[in-house]
């Protein structure tokens, strides 16, 4: 009982309040550079949009259980570049992806091998920023071996990549991936290490590569420690994403990052690079990311192989305060 009061009342007299105010971020424009929007839902579309979420990067992923087949790939790669960049334009966000075979899926080689031949189909597609994202996950053998085959592909088509590192043991993962990317030749400035956190981030900006960070409840990183981080280190090179997906997480963490940076006063311009233009300058290496594309008029008679998200003549916003549905 004591300490919980006294939590209270030390964010009391910090004058924090604990709800998410999205009038402190009012104004301001958010680049997620990593989250799954494909295992998300409308209403995250519509809440990202209303936080100031302007545009975002979806990179190709695992679906939380393994794919039998090709097929399950082609048509996923596909939907990144179709179907749910459309959904994503119906709430006026500006979609990208960056495609790649995943880590975890780089064990099962079979499939694996098959997969490498059809990745030149999609990497080359429109709005395609990178390859991603791409690494190690347990530290195989296998993922080792597609990780340097991606990274040649990305090299040859001229795409930074998106490289995810391990949960388990991180540091060592992160070194590695960084040395395997030298060592193939890529430029660190186009490649952009993700799922930073203290113990990996300064070698990574002392080496020339962008730090991303994944603002994840409880695994990853939490905001609070963020705002430590951009304290310490500066704003270069350093990026913030959500990395929402099908697990507990939250589309919103960079909007909501940034309005805790603003509380914990850090200046705009180092929020606006973090939270917005570092990821865009990195990913524009692609020549497929150009500012201008976003915040495209939203057009809600328009179709994706004849089909829309306004089914049967829906209006896009229903009152979601009300018990009635009609
Ligand atoms: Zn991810």
């Amino acid at each position: 009982m004591c300490c919980s009061s006294s939590i209270e009342r030390d964010k009391a007299m910090m004058g924090e309040p604990e709800a998410f105010d999205i009038s402190a971020v009012k104004g301001m424009k958010f680049f997620d550079p990593h989250v799954h929007m494909t295992s998300r839902t409308t209403d995250d579309y519509q809440a990202m949009a209303d936080a100031g979420v302007v545009a975002l990067i979806e990179p190709a992923f695992w679906l939380g259980q393994p794919r039998t087949g090709l097929d399950s790939f082609r048509d996923y790669y596909s939907s990144l570049i179709g179907w749910e960049r459309f959904r994503s334009s119906q709430f006026g966000i500006k979609h990208y992806c960056t495609i790649g075979l995943n880590s975890r899926e780089a064990n099962n080689e079979s499939l694996a091998e098959q997969v490498m031949e059809i990745l030149p189909l999609f990497i080359y597609k429109e709005g395609v920023v990178g390859v991603g994202e791409i690494g190690f996950d347990d530290q195989t053998a296998a993922e080792e071996k597609y990780y340097r085959l991606q990274l040649e592909l990305a090299k040859e088509a001229g795409l930074p990549v998106q490289v995810h590192t391990p949960h388990r043991d991180k540091k060592k993962g992160t070194q590695r991936s960084m040395d395997i990317a030298l060592e193939h030749g890529l430029d660190p400035y186009s490649v952009i290490i993700d799922h930073n956190n203290e113990e990996t981030v300064k070698e990574v900006l002392d080496r020339g590569f962008w730090a991303a960070f994944t603002i994840y409840p409880f695994t990853k990183m939490g905001n609070e420690r963020m705002v430590e981080i951009v304290k310490q280190y500066g704003s270069e090179r350093i990026m913030v994403n959500s990395a929402a997906d099908w697990g507990i997480s939250d589309p919103l963490a960079v909007p909501k990052t940034a309005a805790l940076m603003k509380m914990r006063g850090l200046s705009d311009q180092d929020i606006q690079l973090v939270t917005y233009n570092n990821a865009i300058k990195a990913f524009a290496q692609s020549g497929q990311l150009d500012e201008s594309d976003f915040n495209a008029q939203i057009d809600l008679t328009e179709k994706f192989e004849g089909n829309t998200i306004l089914r049967g003549g829906q209006q896009p916003r229903p009152d979601k305060s009300s018990i009635i549905i009609s």
